[in-house]
């Protein structure tokens, strides 16, 4: 193919790295079968039902043996899904459907959807089964109509992974030795797709609009730093992902978060479990800057135990004795809907009742939430602080501060995600003991722009100057109002370079996922406090966010040295 032949798409780039390979599409998701559809003409029960039976078994196969070529969780994954479609009470539910007339698709369909009802009415571990159940059930249609399965393709060769957006449940099959980049056509810098690519360390680019034309095995070009896309690259782009694989290796966080003066800059962890907690500890987070609550309560249909939350938390706590945990309140609504808690039915979600403000339509669910915290807190040594989401007056963080002191908590802060909240930083500090940023929200509040909407990703860029300008605003009033600590643990604090701005801005920690926390170390330790209020100026006076984070980048030789 000749060089004019290439294509080039923009998209945000949202995880570090320069990778060329071929590309793989993410398959369309399966149409449902029509309801009860009789037997095909031409087929008799026997024939259908014989085609199940090799349908099913083609699909166990194949998924018991990706599972032997697996390891760790992907390998657990697959083979559950393995044994779930070599369930043999599902195939005989399905083929006695077939046996009264009904088609091998259909019938699946139907037996499957009776056996994940029965697990979801089970609650708990078993209702989680329901999915794999739905999983297994799309694998076998595919598997009849000779279509692809659903989810990440498998392939024996590396691949650049194009998709709309990625599922979380894509996460789990998604292997990182075989996935070299992902490109998505939707998705923001805060979607489902970037969380991934970050917490996985693949190179990756949202938002890229046109790239859903892509064919399978066409060469690709991903710049994860840049955003650029370019199918059938030539000599410019694989010169540049040749410098890519030879950067300098990142040293491993040594623990102690600094800049090259010596003043320190915590670097603490975004966690959502004690798994994810004690992965953190072992990458060398200081202490736990944002505990996602949520992981206790999504999926449930009912408020999780007093003792369940208390077990939750404490697994959370015991990875960081003597360390601070900063546990957020729940977090319910908008892109989290909780059936106990939200009304799903609200016309405009994330301006809904979501966050905090829950307490005010489900009073009882906080309360209870602060006090298994401190049981968990009183059983175990680390330094417990509590915080609130979507926090909008000062009466609210007045109230939230006493509801935690009931609790018998001593530190209660906000997060600082909707601009009001940034505008009275003063008194709104001045009720409570700190104060964190939550820069993914406070990004799309500022901007007016959905998170979740891969058309407005420029929008929702945290280097938005208005949004720095916010940042500098909260540092104020929390310095006005008896120099109360500000963090930030938005995805704004895991890019390197805007945690330089935002420590010049006068943030004193940075909370991020474990993977971000050699690369912010390496840094920010090479600026000292008076480049990094520089940088911040710079930012903070440039028009619009591609100008904020390239003038700022052009000042950080690290970035290149270490690819980032
Ligand atoms: C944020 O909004 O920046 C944040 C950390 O909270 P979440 O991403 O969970 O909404
Ligand atoms: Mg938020």
């Amino acid at each position: 193919m000749s060089r004019e032949e290439s294509r080039e798409f923009q998209g945000v780039g949202v995880s570090a790295g320069r990778v060329i390979g071929p590309v793989r599409r993410m398959p369309e998701p399966l149409a449902a079968p029509a309801d009860g559809a009789p037997l095909p003409e031409g087929t008799t029960a026997e024939s259908e039902a014989e085609r199940l039976g090799e349908a099913t078994a083609a699909v166990a196969a194949g998924l018991k043996a990706r599972a032997a070529a697996a390891t760790g969780d992907a390998q657990a994954v697959l083979k559950a899904t393995a044994l779930m479609a070599g369930d043999r009470t599902l195939l005989k539910s399905a083929i006695a459907l077939v046996q009264s007339g009904t088609s091998a698709e259909s019938a699946i369909w139907e037996a499957a959807d009776a056996v994940a009802t029965q697990l979801g009415a089970l609650g708990g571990y078993m209702a989680e089964r329901a999915t794999d159940v739905l999983d297994v059930r799309a694998r076998i249609v595919a598997q009849l109509r000779g279509v692809p399965a659903p989810g990440i393709p498998d392939s024996d060769e590396p691949f650049v992974l194009a998709a709309v957006d990625l599922a979380p449940a894509d996460t789990a099959t998604l292997d990182p030795s075989k996935v070299l980049a992902l490109v998505t056509s939707e998705g923001g810098p805060q979607s489902h797709t970037a969380i991934i690519a970050r917490s996985l360390g693949l190179p990756a680019v949202v938002a890229a609009a046109g790239t859903g034309s892509l064919v399978d095995g066409e060469l690709l070009f991903v710049d994860g730093i840049t955003g650029q896309v370019v199918q059938n690259p030539g000599p410019a782009e694989r010169d540049l992902a040749l410098a890519y694989t030879q950067r300098q290796p990142l040293p491993d966080f040594d623990g102690r978060g600094r800049l090259a003066d010596g003043t320190a800059v915590p670097l603490l962890a975004n966690v959502g479990s004690g798994v994810d907690a004690q992965a953190a500890a072992a990458a060398g987070a200081e202490g736990v800057g944002l505990l996602r609550t949520e992981f206790c309560f999504l999926g449930r249909d009912a408020e999780p135990t007093a003792e369940e939350q208390v077990e939750a938390y404490r697994a959370v706590f015991e990875a960081f004795a003597g360390k601070k945990v900063v546990v957020r309140t729940l977090d319910a609504g908008a892109d989290k809907p909780l059936p106990f808690l939200t009304d799903t039915s609200e016309p405009n979600p994330a301006l809904g009742v979501r966050g905090y403000r829950t307490d005010a339509t489900v009073p009882g669910v906080l309360a209870r939430q602060l006090a298994a915290i401190a049981e968990a807190a009183k059983q175990t040594a680390a330094e417990v602080w509590v915080m609130a989401p979507m926090i909008s007056t000062p009466a609210e963080a007045a109230d939230f501060d006493a509801m935690v002191r009931e609790a018998g908590l001593s530190t209660a802060g906000v997060m600082v995600e909707v601009p009001s909240a940034a505008v009275l930083a003063e008194p709104i500090l001045g009720a409570c003991d700190f104060a964190s940023i939550g820069t993914n929200d406070l990004t799309q509040y500022t901007m007016a722009a959905d998170r979740q909407l891969g058309t407005l990703a420029a929008f929702n860029d945290p280097w938005q100057p208005a949004v720095l300008h916010l940042v500098q605003a909260t540092v104020r009033g929390a310095q006005a109002a008896g120099n109360k600590p500000v963090g930030v643990c938005g995805e704004a604090a895991a890019d390197p370079a805007l945690a330089v701005v935002l420590v010049g801005l006068g943030v004193a920690t940075l909370s991020m996922n474990k993977r971000a926390l050699p690369a912010v170390a390496r840094v920010l330790g090479s600026v000292d406090p008076e480049k990094a209020q520089r940088l911040a100026r710079l930012a903070l006076g440039a028009s619009h966010a591609a100008e904020a984070r390239s003038l700022v980048r052009a000042e950080l030789p690290e970035l290149e040295l270490f690819g980032l």
